[in-house]
């Protein structure tokens, strides 16, 4: 069974495997509540020529961030348009209307600097790791840009089932993927299970669990 290239059906260079896990939002009065499930396991595959253009936008913070600007300049705009339009033209109750401006202002340039500071965080990373290995992760941006991220009501998240994956604590799995204690337990389970049954693994530990 051949997995072609999810974003451009391409020969797979990159395959992937990758854990599902639901997150369905509750709010209520006394705030917002996660459920949270785990999925079924998910196949993939990345090619090589996306992979390396994923890693080439990654590298790239400005043009990596570029949706995110778009929308915060956004919100800058109307923040400075109701800004004008109530100097301009209201009369009464400006405090409102130009506290809304600056809120807008405040809001977007605060959402520029984080998506510009995330960006370059990321290509700082990629930039620390081999080639390879960068391309590896590349290609897992790529396989979680192009698979569902809502089923109904549920949020869809993704953990990739790979050696780097295997050498975690649940605590760290917890925090990575935004995972409920109890469910970063599981996850963990899960993970080393598959890790037992697969077939395919010839270095396994010479002590094993039956
Ligand atoms: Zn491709």
């Amino acid at each position: 069974m051949e997995e072609k290239c999810v974003r451009c059906g391409g020969e797979a260079a990159y395959p992937i495997r990758a854990l599902e896990v639901r997150t369905l939002h509750v709010r209520s009065i006394g705030g917002e509540k996660r459920v949270q499930a785990l999925g079924d396991e998910k196949h993939g595959a990345v090619c090589e020529a996306c992979a390396r253009k994923q890693l080439a936008l990654s590298l790239d913070p400005v043009r990596a961030a570029k949706p995110q600007l778009l929308t915060f300049g956004a919100v800058i705009a109307a923040g400075i348009l109701i800004g004008a339009a109530t100097l301009l033209f209201v009369k009464e109750s400006r405090q409102v209307f130009l506290l809304l401006g600056i809120a807008a202002l405040v809001c977007g340039g605060l959402g520029i600097y984080d998506a510009l500071r995330k960006a370059k965080e990321k290509a700082a990373a990629l930039r620390a790791l081999p080639e390879a290995e960068a391309l590896e992760e590349a290609a897992w941006d790529v396989y979680t840009a192009e698979v569902p991220k809502k089923e109904d009501v549920n949020d869809l998240t993704y953990i990739p089932v790979n050696e780097k994956t295997l050498r975690r604590k649940n605590g760290d799995l917890m925090v990575l993927y935004r995972l409920l204690p109890e469910i970063a337990v599981e996850a963990w389970k899960r993970l080393h299970a598959e890790e037992g049954t697969k077939g395919d693994e010839t270095d396994d530990p010479p002590h094993r669990d039956v």
